[in-house]
């Protein structure tokens, strides 16, 4: 999330253009802990709280992503938005994988993942990328 969820300032962020953990590919719900956490800026796009949930959540897709990447990076995100690492960006921060590595990973997720979408590939293709390289350690 430079980014998307992952909200980490990596400099030359790997999540600039990935984008999976807001967009619905990775995540289904973001927890946050109540409205203000929420904020001003997703309200105004219309995001609305489930506050049935423990603790609450919003759905996902968030409408704050375009092209992979968040417009209101500089603006209120949910805390979680800043704490979120996927295993991917992890990997990167602790020095396990290089970055231009982790993003042709994540150039591969996406192909596949248009794939998935024009029906050329199974979905267990793309569940399979998602499992290896960005749930295997999911810290949020
Ligand atoms: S506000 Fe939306 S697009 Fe931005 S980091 Fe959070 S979930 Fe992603
Ligand atoms: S899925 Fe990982 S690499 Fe992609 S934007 Fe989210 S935290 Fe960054």
């Amino acid at each position: 999330m430079d980014d998307p969820v992952a909200g980490s300032d990596l400099g030359e962020s790997i999540c600039i253009g990935c984008g999976l953990c807001c967009d619905g590919t990775l995540l289904s719900h973001l927890a946050v802990s109540d409205e203000s956490d929420l904020g001003m800026p997703l309200r105004a796009m219309g995001v609305e709280l489930i506050a049935v949930a423990e603790p609450p959540v919003f759905e996902l897709p968030c409408p704050a992503v375009e092209h992979g990447t968040c417009t209101i990076h500089h603006l209120h995100r949910p805390r979680a938005c800043c704490q979120f690492e996927c295993s991917l960006s992890r990997a990167v921060l602790d020095g396990e994988i290089d970055p231009d590595a982790a993003r042709a990973v994540i150039a591969r997720t996406l192909e596949v993942r248009a794939a998935v979408g024009d029906g050329q590939s199974p979905r267990t293709d793309l569940d399979q990328l998602l499992d290896r390289h960005f749930r295997a350690s999911i810290h949020q």
